[in-house]
């Protein structure tokens, strides 16, 4: 795998390590790699798609329109972007947003996995179909995927749509704020550490 199975002692580390990466064919058309932003010890770690255009021009994830929803969504359970971690299945912008290929996938992920290994968050939120079907291996959909809670390695995971498919959508919108609302009950619950008079872990909590 690219980080030749290394474990990293902090981000910043493995941000050096990736360096000016031309391990796959994405590195040709980007503008810049978009590593991650926030919280190094994030309770919540949010993994999206892959950069758009103004990602790229800025080399950080979610700035656009879909990066401005995913804010209010956050205000609207109490949480700033400087709370959580964000990042992404592929550091580099697909041309004209193409969906990522398998190959890109490939080589991208060992990285982001070195992130939630030195993260640890308690809570992964999944955005939209890809991060969904690689961080749960799975290949059902989204739809049937979303606003349950899912486990991964002891993790909880919580897949939701990417809000970029909630733009023009306001049913997928009101659905996202209501998934929202769940992430903050199992934040909450997470953080309150696990009670022990309820038996083992549930597969799904909502
Ligand atoms: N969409 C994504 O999936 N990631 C970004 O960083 C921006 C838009």
């Amino acid at each position: 795998m690219s980080t030749e199975g290394q474990h990293f002692a902090s981000l910043q580390e493995l941000r050096a390590f990736i360096g000016d990466c031309q391990r796959c064919p994405l590195a040709a058309a980007r503008t810049l790699l978009v590593f991650g932003v926030g919280r190094p010890d994030a309770d919540v770690m949010f993994i999206g798609e892959g950069p758009g255009r103004n990602e790229d021009l800025k080399g950080e994830p979610f700035v656009g329109a879909a990066g401005k929803l995913l804010d209010e969504l956050l205000a609207s359970v109490g949480l700033h972007r400087s709370d959580v971690y964000i990042a992404n299945i592929v550091k580099c912008r697909p041309p004209n947003n193409r969906d990522p290929e398998p190959i890109e996938i490939e080589t991208c992920t060992p990285f982001l996995r070195e992130q939630i290994r030195l993260i640890s968050p308690s809570v992964i939120v999944t955005l939209g179909k890809f991060a969904t079907q690689y961080v749960l291996a799975t290949d059902v959909g989204i739809t049937r995927l979303r606003g349950r809670r899912h486990e991964v390695d002891g993790r909880s995971v919580l897949p939701i749509f990417h809000p970029a498919a909630a733009l023009y959508d306001q049913t997928k919108r009101d659905v996202l704020f209501d998934d929202f609302k769940r992430l903050r009950t199992l934040l909450d619950r997470e953080l309150a550490g696990p009670d022990v008079s309820s038996g083992p872990v549930q597969q799904t909590l909502f």
